[in-house]
């Protein structure tokens, strides 16, 4: 599959390609463009043609855009779900929640075409102000590889909205279905070059387009290190940042908790996509009362968790996405049983034998027992294993909680108002879910405090983000 640049399919400046493999099978999918700094340049200039244009259109025709291109995802939603469990492996049912979920983004952003609305000041004699929202240019948006459908929503919807154009750099690993939705909002009615895509390294075409002098924001998710360095890059042109790099969420189950309905949530919110989300659940406080109860249940969940290929039907997790996921989730448990920090109750191991040979499965994991200071919960586990710390009360489980640099979401499942109270005061995130985790719809803002990053996507925030006041003093 090629790049988009300028509205047409373009292959790299120098004809080099990446593969894109199955990772359950390493069947090889496609290949496409190993694009170049010159390649990143030539989708800005397209980028920055097509902005004047498109930023005159009213709001109200580039939602109707949007909304088109929902309806043409929806259409073709069974493709796009197999094209995206294939390079990414997630089950089909998953692609296809996160196939509709892209839609559903862009129908709301439509939706809310009339909001970035602007303010009147009145200064008495000295005259009247009037504040409006304008576009901000060119952006660029850096995709990873573990919903690369729906974080394209997050940030296509929003900065074309408000009347941006935008470069977009999807992962190596996972770049199919979103030049296939790309050319979809093609067909939609999207003008040439208000769209680009770029393909290749992020070290090289990720990396040229933040530096790029032109570039007024940058949405980035992925790696917390990456996103310092991003940081960096973008801060010697001044351009803005939304960064989205990732969290260790706590969810806190209580003695008074629906036992089954909690079991569910954490055994959804651990394993969903593999473990691969950054708002996953990635520790488990358990209240001492129903501690035992609680592991039971889940680990008879676990154990029973279909795991293989995305594709075939009944398959609950799929395999990681690549054999450096594959080998980050290996080292974390050697290195937590060496340091003898909890027991195994599942999993543990790679999934291996007829079937998983070619692939990256690992065996869905419980690591029960583990003392609220282990180094096992210093760092975010990007898989399927899920650390269990037993605690005596509520303000133990906030306290633990909050021992962590990160800051992007958490839950508390309990019946008692007060708890809630107290758990979204003091817990710091910036999504506290009660008696649920994980689920983020379009209206909801989306981001975290501390090295979760900077900003907030989806909802009528990430709107704003792409904007910028401009106002006009009339002295009368
Ligand atoms: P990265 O941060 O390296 O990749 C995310 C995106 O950034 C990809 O499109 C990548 O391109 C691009 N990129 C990489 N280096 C640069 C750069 N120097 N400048 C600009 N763009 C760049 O994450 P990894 O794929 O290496 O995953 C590593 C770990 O990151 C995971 O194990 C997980 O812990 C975390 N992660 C967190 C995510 C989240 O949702 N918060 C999502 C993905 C990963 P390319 O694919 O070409 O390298």
């Amino acid at each position: 599959m090629d790049m988009l640049i300028n509205g047409t399919a373009a292959h790299a400046a120098e004809e080099t390609w990446i593969e894109v493999k199955n990772p359950a099978t390493g069947e090889f999918i496609d290949r496409v463009p190993r694009g170049s700094r010159e390649d990143v340049n030539a989708a800005v200039e397209a980028a920055d043609a097509a902005f004047g244009a498109w930023a005159e259109k009213t709001t109200r025709d580039r939602g109707l855009i949007l909304y088109h291109a929902a309806a043409l995802i929806r259409r073709d939603h069974k493709a796009l779900a197999e094209l995206l469990t294939r390079e990414q492996g997630k089950p089909i049912r998953e692609s296809t929640d996160e196939v509709r979920g892209c839609a559903n983004i862009l129908e709301y952003y439509a939706s809310i075409a009339g909001m970035p609305a602007g303010e009147n000041i009145s200064l008495g004699k000295a005259g009247d102000c009037l504040v409006t929202r304008v576009p901000l240019g060119v952006c660029g948006a850096i995709i990873p590889w573990n919903m690369p459908v729906i974080i394209m929503g997050w940030k296509v919807g929003p900065a074309l909205l408000a009347g941006n154009t935008l470069v977009l750099k999807p992962a190596s690993a996972t770049p199919l279905t979103n030049l296939r939705i790309a050319g979809l909002m093609q067909e939609a009615g999207l003008p040439a070059g208000v769209l680009n895509v770029v393909t290749g390294p992020g070290e090289i075409t990720g990396a040229a387009l933040v530096r790029h002098p032109q570039i007024k924001k940058i949405s980035f998710t992925g790696d917390c290190a990456t996103g310092y360095r991003i940081r960096e890059m973008a801060d010697s042109h001044l351009a803005a940042l939304t960064l989205e790099l990732g969290g260790s969420d706590p969810m806190i189950v209580m003695a008074d908790a629906d036992i089954p309905k909690a079991v569910e949530g954490a055994l959804r919110g651990r394993f969903y996509n593999a473990g691969q989300i950054c708002t996953a659940v990635k520790r488990l406080y358990l209240h001492e009362k129903i501690a035992e109860e609680f592991m039971r249940l889940l680990t008879a969940k676990t154990e029973g968790l279909a795991v293989g290929n995305g594709l075939a039907p009944g398959t609950d997790m799929g395999p990681l996405n690549s054999a450096e996921q594959l080998g980050r989730i290996s080292s974390v448990i050697r290195e937590t049983t060496e340091r003898e920090e909890g027991t195994i109750r599942a999993g543990g191991c790679p999934l291996t034998g007829p079937g998983f040979d070619k692939g990256f499965f690992y065996k869905p994991t419980l690591i029960a027992g583990v003392a609220p200071d282990a180094e096992i919960l210093n760092n975010e586990i990007f898989g399927p294993v899920l650390p269990v710390v037993t605690v005596p009360d509520l303000s133990a489980a906030i306290r633990e909680a909050n021992h962590s640099k990160y800051g992007l979401g958490a839950s508390v499942w309990t019946r008692d108002l007060a708890t809630v109270k107290q758990v979204y005061r003091e817990v710091h995130a910036g999504i506290i879910w009660v008696n649920r985790h994980l689920t983020v719809p379009p209206e909801v803002p989306f981001g975290g405090t501390n090295e979760s990053g900077i900003g907030r996507e989806n909802g009528s925030k990430a709107l704003d983000s792409y904007t910028q006041s401009k106002t006009l003093y009339l002295g009368w």
